[in-house]
């Protein structure tokens, strides 16, 4: 047995109130006067003096606005490459990401590849980056995708949605700011709250299982419930508690795996454009024969809150689409080998997606 050496964020900073210490961590890795730091903001935040108004800028240094509407994609990061590459002399002094799982996704994609060669879409897939990434730092505006202390950055190419997993794609430095996520509407908490909840119940219930991800995945488990079915609408301490549960619900799965929500949301989300979040709401509400305790809590949740998800999104579909959809979920291995176990194809086949499917 050959056990992986994973990397983790070398750097954190919590606390409500620490998006104002943010000049007093990148200046002390400021290359030079001419090697801007280069934020890429959730363009939620346009207009919004009470965060912009605290990004620090210098010299050159420079913010770029993305929509977070669309997850990210591999020819999106390859222009915004492009754009640094030809606006400047130097290469940046840090890439930073503020915002949900998407824009923290860009900034380690944007990072990685500003060091490396070719277009991002060649490097989707496991350990074939080779350079080092530039300086790149995460400030999340909303809680739940664990994307902050990940080791991957998802984006969707021309033939595929996975993620660039590299030794070089977590952050140097995360800053864990609570009170930024005091704006986030109520079904995208749930939703991205519920990415964790998933995680969890993925990761504790998956063969791939061991006390390091269990220690992890029961504590955010554990916040996760408190938040959800016991706290009213978000409060100060829910924020702060989902924060602290995304972060765990990614280590948990750092050293496991996840399992048939995401298999499943990634189809969904490859063929419909539709996202992480909510994908995983919608495929997880039909999957009590998989996870049947996480998914009766999942209900309770939903009902808790009022959350109606949409139905029928695959009802007119082709079989064409169908198939697409279930090859891009049954290429994912990994996660089906941790959902059921080594004899997975046994069980789980192109007619036990569809008729998963055709339920959503
Ligand atoms: P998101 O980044 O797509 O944002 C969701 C919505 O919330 C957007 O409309 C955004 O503008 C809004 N928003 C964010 N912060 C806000 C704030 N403070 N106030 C008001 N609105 C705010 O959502 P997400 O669920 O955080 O991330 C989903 C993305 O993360 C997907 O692209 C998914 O693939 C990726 N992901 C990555 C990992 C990883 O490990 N790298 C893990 C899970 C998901
Ligand atoms: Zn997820």
């Amino acid at each position: 047995m050959s056990y992986k050496n994973f990397p983790m964020v070398s750097k954190v900073i919590f606390g409500r109130g620490s998006f104002n210490q943010l000049s007093d961590i990148l200046e002390p890795n400021r290359l030079n006067t001419s090697a801007p730091f280069i934020f890429f903001v959730d363009d939620v935040f346009k207009g919004n003096p009470w965060l912009t108004s605290r990004i620090p800028l210098s010299y050159q240094d420079k913010v770029v606005y993305v929509s977070a509407n669309e997850e990210p994609k591999t020819e999106q990061i390859d222009a915004y490459v492009e754009d640094i590459i030809v606006s400047f002399n130097e290469r940046p002094s840090g890439i930073i990401g503020i915002g949900g799982g998407s824009l923290l996704d860009i900034a380690k994609a944007v990072a990685i590849m500003i060091n490396n060669d070719g277009e991002s879409k060649d490097y989707q897939g496991w350990d074939i980056v080779k350079n080092p990434a530039v300086y790149h730092v995460g400030v999340p505006t909303i809680s739940g995708t664990g994307a902050e202390v990940s080791r991957t950055t998802i984006l969707t190419g021309p033939e595929r949605k996975l993620g660039i997993n590299s030794d070089y794609t977590p952050f140097d430095q995360v800053l864990l700011d609570p009170e930024l996520t005091k704006d986030v509407p109520k079904d995208q908490w749930f939703y991205t709250g519920m990415d964790c909840y998933v995680h969890c119940i993925e990761s504790l219930n998956g063969t791939y299982l061991n006390a390091f991800s269990q220690s992890y995945g029961e504590k955010a488990l554990e916040l996760c419930e408190e938040i959800f079915l016991n706290d009213d609408l978000p409060s100060e301490e829910s924020q702060d508690k989902l924060m602290m549960a995304s972060w765990h619900g990614g280590m948990s799965i750092a050293y496991s795996q996840v399992g048939v929500a995401h298999a499943m949301s990634y189809g969904l989300g490859y063929l419909l454009g539709v996202k992480h979040g909510i994908g995983n709401c919608i495929v997880f509400d039909h999957l009590e024969a998989y996870y049947p305790e996480g998914v009766a809590v999942f209900k309770q949740m939903k009902a808790k809150h009022n959350i109606t998800l949409p139905q029928g999104i695959c009802a007119d579909l082709s079989d064409k689409d169908f198939d697409i959809m279930i090859n891009v979920a049954l290429s994912l291995e990994p996660l089906w080998e941790n959902a059921i176990g080594k004899n997975w194809k046994k069980t789980i086949t192109h007619d036990t997606l569809k008729a998963l499917y055709k339920k959503m």
